[in-house]
């Protein structure tokens, strides 16, 4: 029997913040991680790439999970960055602009036409470049 169980680094982390959060991404898929040198790197990030960074630490049997997750943490967040910047998502265009938000119009569409008025999607969001839209 072992005392303790094996563990490895899975990803190394320049900022605190960065860390926290993959750690309590990974806490929501009960994936139990620990962060080494974190004291050492604190807010500075200058200090954390002297370092290494922050080392997350999750046991070996948990690995193959612990970084599907941190995949879809980082995807997530470039995700939510793109929507933010208001880039296209297809061809990275920057000067994409809002479409008029619906508003008590989409309201009234699906109360009189239900599921019919699914067929018409309202996009938030055009591409002057390659007309793509999306939201
Ligand atoms: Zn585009």
């Amino acid at each position: 029997m072992q005392e303790q169980a094996e563990t490895v680094v899975i990803q190394s982390i320049a900022l605190h913040e960065e860390a926290v959060m993959l750690q309590m991404h990974l806490q929501a898929h009960e994936i139990r991680s620990e962060l080494e040198g974190e004291y050492a790197v604190g807010n500075d990030p200058v200090l954390g790439n002297i370092n290494g960074g922050i080392r997350l630490k999750v046991q070996v049997e948990d690995a193959d999970e612990a970084r599907a997750c941190i995949q879809e943490f980082y995807q997530a967040r470039k995700e939510e960055e793109l929507r933010k910047k208001k880039i296209c998502p297809t061809c990275g265009e920057e000067e994409c602009f809002v479409l008029e938000q619906p508003t008590w119009h989409t309201l009234l569409s699906i109360l009189t036409l239900g599921l019919f008025a699914s067929l018409f999607p309202f996009y938030r969001y055009h591409c002057p470049e390659c007309e793509h839209r999306w939201n």
